[in-house]
């Protein structure tokens, strides 16, 4: 079973169903949560991160079906980078399959960036079209298949329509 079964038994009553993987080209990154973002950041200015910081990454990354190489890559930056034993750690990470962290435990651990980020979406939450009401955020992939969701809709939108012509 991968990472991305795993959350789609997790999510309880999901709606917004969007393919959520990387793809080569496609830039998934800008659909990054506040809470991966920020450690992104943290990186790409080359400072250190916590161990759980690590963690949290590789396993979105890992759920999102990043290939190895480009998250070692990421970590490339930081001061203490040891590329072989990222490799392992990465690989290893992959072959236990963690599911990443939740919002509940990130705010526990004082990582959720909502408010620094001034995120409407994780701020404000989602109107549940199930339950017909605000939903709040509880998982940063839920985060990226909502964004995704929302991108593809509008593009739809915004597409001409072809009109048939009689020949
Ligand atoms: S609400 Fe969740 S997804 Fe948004 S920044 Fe906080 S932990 Fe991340």
């Amino acid at each position: 079973m991968t990472l991305l079964d795993q959350w789609d038994l997790k999510k309880e009553d999901f709606e917004y169903s969007f393919e959520l993987k990387f793809k080569e080209g496609s830039d998934i990154a800008n659909d990054f949560p506040p809470c991966v973002k920020e450690i992104l950041s943290k990186i790409q200015e080359g400072q250190n991160i916590i161990h759980i910081e690590r963690l949290f990454l590789v396993f979105f990354l890992h759920a999102l079906n990043y290939p190895n190489d480009k998250i070692v890559d990421l970590f490339a930056n930081l001061p203490d980078f040891d590329r072989k034993m990222t490799e392992y750690q990465v690989e290893f990470a992959k072959k236990k399959g963690y599911v990443p962290h939740s919002c509940a435990t990130l705010k526990s651990f004082n990582l959720c960036k909502a408010k620094k980020y001034d995120d409407e979406l994780c701020m404000g939450g989602f109107f549940s079209r199930k339950l017909e009401e605000t939903k709040k955020i509880a998982h940063p992939l839920f985060y990226v298949q909502f964004k995704q969701f929302t991108r593809s809709k509008s593009q739809n939108q915004n597409e001409p329509k072809t009109e048939k012509t009689d020949s």
